[in-house]
């Protein structure tokens, strides 16, 4: 498996400007484009989250999906959501979710989880990698700096 991760300056700044904004448990979808590069965002302006816990408004990014990036060649390959600055590291809840969405689609391989914290200055993010072994155990593994490319 690569550990590589290609994503788009684009996504970077709608993430910063949607989740950034907003109180700490919040998130949204990313979407690949054929060629493997995170390409797509979607901001959770649903969500059902409190403030300890993110809860992604299924039906309607589904739905999104459906609609907007299925028939352009746009997959579903992962999710971004905002923790406390106090949390920078995926919650047990955060992994069985992942292994969650994972099985649920057929042709997951993998599941990008990308961690936001927001500072006074800055958005900061942690990129993770989600799979599941050989024993169908959960595993997310963090993208070093030198793995990430920011794609003008
Ligand atoms: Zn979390």
């Amino acid at each position: 498996m690569s550990y590589l991760l290609y994503i788009k300056k684009q996504v970077l700044i709608e993430i910063g400007n949607s989740i950034g904004i907003h109180r700490p448990e919040t998130g949204g979808i990313l979407g690949c484009s054929k060629d493997g590069v995170i390409s797509h965002f979607l901001f959770d302006y649903n969500d059902k989250s409190t403030s300890y816990k993110y809860v992604p408004s299924v039906d309607y990014l589904n739905e999104y999906m459906e609609n907007n990036w299925y028939n352009n060649g746009i997959t579903f390959c992962g999710m971004v959501h905002s923790h406390p600055n106090n949390a920078q590291s995926l919650s047990c809840g955060d992994l069985m979710y992942a292994k969650q969405i994972i099985e649920s689609f057929n042709n997951l391989e993998h599941l990008y989880l990308l961690l936001t914290f927001v500072t006074e200055e800055t958005v900061n993010i942690r990129y993770f990698k989600t799979f599941l072994n050989e024993s169908h155990v959960i595993e997310a593994y963090q993208l070093c700096e030198s793995e990430i490319h920011i794609i003008e």
